[in-house]
């Protein structure tokens, strides 16, 4: 795996194996990494390249690249950037085991020269009121300002994403129409990769203490019961067993939200006929966790 630090050195590389007819697989993160980013370089792996075609006799050939980069314009709370856990020797380890080719990891001065005010921003509309938008005021602008930025430097032919992270799918995939890139960039969402209790893997969750990490799977059997009661139950009522539980057994409960997964209309009923999600967003302690389950 060859590592670059400067814009300059990454750019120059990529283009050279551009020209020798690779493409690009990008798997942005930001360190801390776990099998939940390993899936992703995975599947960038294994994926056919773009443009593969098997009537030729050589397929393209596929450079996987992932940055790691903890990009401070996207938390809106300080602590939780402050805590933000950084593991660089082994990440390194991880992802060149993986079989990853490339990794970049820039300084903030490196994507920020001047300061943040100096790189465009992005609107995102009604993505960035509600949920993740509603409750972590300026987060997606962050997202969509670093991910352009990298996106104009890998320059990729493949992005893959995490469904963890399920808004800022949809959000990437606007800034992605945003930048005129729909035709060029193929966008994967990887599924959930989880801890063996259903715990959704996180960087954040080695911030957990020991009582904590072992009640931290409710969120996800939270996700489960409210799949198995939609054609059953009214969703306020099954909203509210959950909310109850979580909130018994410690967790502050930020949301507990039905949508339409195409759009992310907040629903307030379970509707059959349309691709459902459940969202849930909850603190326990000072540690933010959220996941998400498509019901349908
Ligand atoms: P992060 O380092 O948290 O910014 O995540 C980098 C990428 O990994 C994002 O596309 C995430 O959605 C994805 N990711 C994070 N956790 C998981 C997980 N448990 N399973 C699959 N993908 C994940």
């Amino acid at each position: 795996m060859v590592i670059f630090k400067y814009i300059e050195d990454v750019k120059y590389y990529l283009e050279n194996k551009r020209e020798e007819g690779f493409r690009i697989a990008f798997i942005p993160t930001m360190g801390a990494l776990h099998n939940g980013h390993i899936s992703l370089i995975n599947e960038a792996k294994q994926a056919k390249p773009a443009g593969y075609n098997s009537a030729i006799a050589i397929p393209a050939k596929k450079l996987t690249v992932a940055s790691i980069f903890v990009n401070p314009t996207q938390f809106n709370d300080k602590e939780d950037f402050e805590k933000y856990p950084v593991s660089g020797e082994n990440d390194i380890q991880m992802l060149a085991e993986a079989g990853c080719d490339v990794l970049f990891m820039p300084q903030v001065t490196e994507i920020y020269p001047g300061g943040p005010d100096n790189i465009p921003t992005f609107e995102f509309g009604y993505l960035e009121t509600v949920l993740e938008g509603a409750q972590r005021p300026g987060h997606f602008k962050g997202v969509g300002q670093v991910v352009a930025r990298l996106l104009d430097i890998v320059q990729p032919d493949e992005l893959y994403l995490g469904q963890k992270d399920y808004q800022q799918c949809m959000v990437l995939k606007d800034l992605i129409r945003q930048l005129g890139k729909e035709d060029t960039i193929n966008l994967h969402i990887s599924s959930t990769q989880r801890e063996p209790d259903g715990l959704a893997m996180s960087s954040r969750n080695r911030r957990l203490t020991e009582p904590q990490r072992a009640i931290a799977a409710l969120i996800y059997q939270c996700l489960v019961s409210i799949q198995a009661k939609q054609s059953t139950d009214k969703f306020e009522l099954v909203q509210k067993e959950c909310n109850d539980l979580l909130e018994e057994k410690g967790f502050s409960p930020e949301y507990i939200s039905l949508a339409d997964a195409n759009n992310l209309e907040l629903l307030t009923d379970f509707d059959s006929n349309r691709k459902m999600i459940v969202l849930i967003a909850a603190k326990l302690g000072n540690v933010r966790l959220i996941d998400n389950m498509l019901l349908n």
